[in-house]
C-alpha cells in the first residue's frame, strides 16, 4: 500500500556513481559509507509503514470520519489484486456513509456493533464496524454480483468477497411448515399487538445461533443487508435488536442434518424453549439456526410460515433472510424476478437458480406483508 510520505517500492539503488569523474574506489567507499547510516533508517521506516497497515489506517480512517459527523466521506483500501470490481487496478473505493441505523446487534465476544447505511462506489451499502472490524456490504446487482469489503483487525489487507449464487444443478429450496401453537408465552401465532398509547410496544429479537459448523462463514454476507430491509420496514415506535449466539451445548452443536427435517426443526426448538424460556415481557423472539451445510439435500432452509423458529444454511446468501422472511409471514407466491440489464431474484423465490443474481431485496408485495406483521 503507498504510504503517505514515502514508500519502500519508490526507493531504488542507484546503478551507477554519481560523479564518473572519481574513482570506482573512492565511489565504493562513498557508497559503503551512506548505505551504512541510511539502510538501517530505511528498513526501520518500512516496518513502521508496515505496522501501519491498510485495513488499521481504513478503520481509523472510518471511526475519525463518522466522529467528526454524518454525512461523511472517505477512501477505504481496497486489495491490490481484487477482481470484484472492472477497474481493480484501482487502489481505493470512495465511501459515503449518510447515517447510523437504530438497531442493536450484538455479538457474543465483541459486543454491540454500529451499522451504518451509505454507498460505496455508487452502489448502495450497509457498513458494519464492530471490535476490530468493518465490514461492508455493496450491492451491484442486478448488473454485478454483490460484495462485500472486510477489514479484519488481524490482517493486513482487507478482503473483497463476492456473492455469487450457490452454483449447481439441483433444484434449490426449502421447507415451509404451517405455524403451531405453542406455549402460552410464545409469540407465535395470532399475537396480541400492542396497543399504541398505552405501553411501549415489544422489541423485536431475532437471535441468530450460529452453528459450531459454521464458525468460520463470513455471518454479515447474510446478515447486515438483511438487517437494513427490516430495520427500514420497522413502525414507528418499533425497536429492533440482533442477537448473535455461539456455543451452546444442546443447540449450536444440534444434529440438524438428516432424518426428518421438521422433526428436526421442532427438536430444535424445544432446545430453544428450554435455555430460553420466553416468559420475557414486551419482546418479540425469533430463533434461526445458521448452518454451513445444507439442511438436507438440495433444501436451504426450513421454517414455520409467521412461527417463530426456523434454520438457515449459508450455502446461499439469501436464505437466512429468506427464512426469516418466512416468520414474518412472506410467500413464496408474492416473490418476482426482476430484471434491470441481468435478471436477479427477490428473496422470497423458491427456487434459486446460478445463472441470474440475488437482489437482497423483497418484493413490493412481500414487504407489504412484512411491514403489516411486524406492526
Ligand atoms: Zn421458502
Amino acid at each position: 500500500m503507498p504510504h503517505p510520505f514515502f514508500s519502500c517500492q519508490r526507493v531504488k539503488r542507484p546503478t551507477h556513481p554519481v560523479h564518473p569523474a572519481r574513482s570506482v574506489d573512492a565511489t565504493r567507499s562513498r557508497f559503503a559509507a551512506v548505505r551504512a547510516t541510511w539502510l538501517p533508517t530505511y528498513l526501520l521506516l518500512c516496518l513502521l509503514a508496515a505496522a501501519g497497515n491498510s485495513v488499521a489506517s481504513t478503520i481509523t480512517d472510518f471511526d475519525g470520519a463518522v466522529a467528526r459527523g454524518l454525512p461523511t466521506g472517505l477512501r477505504g483500501d481496497l486489495p491490490v489484486h481484487e477482481t470484484a470490481r472492472a477497474d481493480a487496478t484501482r487502489a481505493a473505493a470512495i465511501m459515503h456513509v449518510d447515517t447510523r441505523m437504530p438497531v442493536k446487534l450484538v455479538y457474543p465476544d465483541s459486543g454491540e456493533a454500529s451499522l451504518y447505511r451509505g454507498k460505496v462506489d455508487g452502489y448502495p451499502a450497509i457498513f458494519t464496524r464492530y471490535a476490530d472490524r468493518l465490514d461492508i456490504f455493496v450491492n451491484a446487482a442486478p448488473h454485478s454480483d454483490a460484495y462485500n469489503i472486510s477489514y479484519a483487525g488481524e490482517k493486513t489487507h482487507p478482503e473483497v468477497r463476492v456473492l455469487t449464487q450457490p452454483a449447481t444443478s439441483e433444484t434449490l429450496g426449502d421447507i415451509v411448515l404451517p405455524a403451531i401453537k405453542k406455549t402460552p408465552a410464545s409469540t407465535t401465532g395470532d399475537r396480541p399487538k400492542a396497543k399504541s398509547g398505552i405501553r411501549k410496544p415489544p422489541e423485536w429479537v431475532f437471535s441468530i445461533f450460529v452453528h459450531d459448523d459454521a464458525k468460520n462463514v463470513a455471518l454479515n454476507d447474510h446478515l447486515s443487508w438483511w438487517i437494513g430491509l427490516i430495520e427500514a420496514m420497522l413502525p414507528a415506535g418499533r425497536t429492533m435488536k440482533i442477537d448473535i449466539r455461539r456455543d451452546l451445548p444442546g443447540i449450536t452443536d444440534f444434529a440438524y442434518t438428516g432424518g426428518d427435517t421438521a422433526r428436526k426443526l421442532l427438536d430444535w426448538s424445544a432446545q430453544v424453549d428450554a435455555q430460553f424460556p420466553q416468559d420475557e415481557a414486551g419482546v418479540n423472539n425469533k430463533f434461526l439456526l445458521f448452518t454451513d451445510e445444507w439442511v438436507s439435500a438440495g433444501v436451504g432452509g426450513i421454517a414455520h410460515q409467521g412461527g417463530d423458529y426456523g434454520i438457515a444454511s449459508a450455502k446461499g446468501h439469501q436464505f437466512l433472510a429468506h427464512e426469516f422472511g418466512h416468520m414474518l409471514k412472506a410467500t413464496h407466491e408474492n416473490a418476482e424476478i426482476r430484471y434491470n440489464g441481468w435478471w436477479c431474484e427477490t428473496i422470497m423465490f423458491a427456487t434459486a437458480l446460478d445463472l441470474r443474481s440475488n437482489c437482497y431485496d423483497y418484493s413490493d408485495a412481500n414487504e407489504k406483508l412484512i411491514r403489516a406483521y411486524l406492526e
